[in-house]
């Protein structure tokens, strides 16, 4: 929790639930990346916290973004980005989402299919394309499974086949998956990337960008490897396959950028015990699940959360949300042990939830409004 949050958290005592975010901390993060990796240009992945004052911090940092949709590259064009600046990074695009971001100047575009690039070409004639490959996501507490990405034979294929259309064969990208805690990841995936980079610049293609996806851990309720490690992963692996020939690097933060900027304000509606000798007990805060926490599903991202009896006594307890659909449960398997002393009523707060959060509320599940969003 930033000072400038628990000001106004003790200043305002907003209604929960509710988002506080700290902008500031959000420029921290985006500053630390680049220290971190120099080189590599920042396009902040907008799904990840598509905040007006977000983007607009970002713009003035001179940030890249990446965005999924002609609505999010919208958001960024509003918030001051050049379409230069942004890139359309989703591999899977409506055509007319694809006319609209080209007329607009939109002019960097990602595929990972035939199908995908026939429509670029038709919609986005002449524009820079760069194929997604399918990497290893091991390490990533939230993986991206193997719903993108292409084989390095068939992406061989599609980047000769993206000069033959007219469109400018720019790079290749691949996403070691969210919540990456190991350096590993990004060295095997740089690894397999740059090996088809060569051969495709050694085939004549005019090849000049690797973009290396997001993924950047933040610590949760457990240890993360600090962002330098990551940084001196990546950059003794670009210069292991390229040596001084280095091509431009992308990276597209999301997590990384806004995570533990943010923490959201909860009230404890209840606490009970299924029997009277049962040592567990239930906690139920309102907000849950479908309230904004979708990356608790299998438990996967596991927040921390603190109360106002810090110090006291614990015991193990079920969290889960408000309402009445039974997955709506947070943490049953992870172990969580809150103070015995917490009561119904009492303000909780569930830190580094600056990231995947507000946007994956639902619009009024059982009647529960969205949550507020405080940007300081
Ligand atoms: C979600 C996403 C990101 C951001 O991932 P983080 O783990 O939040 O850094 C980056 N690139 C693409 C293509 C994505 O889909």
């Amino acid at each position: 929790m930033t000072p400038k949050i628990a000001r106004f958290l003790a200043e305002h005592q907003p209604a929960t639930p509710c988002l506080v975010l700290d902008v500031d901390r959000v420029e921290e993060n985006f500053r630390a990346l680049q220290r971190a990796l120099p080189l590599a240009r920042i396009y902040y992945a907008v799904k990840a916290n598509p905040a007006l004052r977000i983007l607009q911090r970002l713009v003035g940092l001179a940030s890249g973004f990446d965005a999924a949709s002609w609505e999010e590259i919208s958001a960024c064009l509003d918030a001051g980005a050049r379409p230069e600046a942004i890139s359309f990074g989703n591999t899977i695009k409506k055509a007319s989402a694809i006319q609209r971001a080209y007329e607009r100047g939109v002019s960097l575009f990602a595929f990972d299919s035939a199908e995908e690039l026939e429509k670029l070409a038709r919609h986005a004639p002449g524009s820079r394309v760069y194929c997604r490959i399918l990497v290893q996501n091991e390490g990533a507490d939230w993986p991206l499974s193997r719903k993108f990405g292409t084989t390095v034979g068939n992406a061989r294929t599609l980047m000769l086949r993206a000069g033959e259309l007219g469109l400018d064969p720019y790079g290749l990208s691949f996403h070691v998956g969210s919540q990456q805690t190991t350096t590993r990841a990004y060295e095997v995936a740089i690894g397999k990337v740059a090996m088809l980079f060569t051969d495709l610049t050694e085939a004549g293609v005019n090849l000049r960008m690797m973009n290396l996806g997001g993924g950047f851990p933040k610590r949760y309720r457990d240890d993360v490897p600090e962002i330098d490690q990551f940084g001196d992963a990546i950059m003794h692996a670009m210069i292991a396959h390229f040596g001084n020939a280095l091509p431009e690097m992308l990276i597209e933060p999301g997590r990384f950028i806004v995570g533990d900027a943010g923490l959201v304000s909860a009230e404890v509606m209840l606490v009970s015990r299924r029997d009277p000798n049962e040592p567990v007990r239930w906690v139920y805060l309102d907000v849950g699940r479908f309230g904004g926490f979708a990356e608790t599903e299998g438990e996967a991202i596991r927040y921390r959360i603190v109360t106002p009896y810090e110090g006291s006594p614990l015991g193990p307890v079920t969290i889960a949300g408000p309402t009445c659909d039974g997955a709506d449960i947070l943490y049953e398997k992870a172990n969580y042990r809150l103070p015995l002393a917490l009561t119904s009523g009492d303000r909780v707060h569930v830190l580094s939830t600056g990231a995947y959060v507000t946007t994956y509320a639902s619009q009024g599940f059982n009647g529960f409004a969205p949550m507020a969003e405080h940007y300081l």
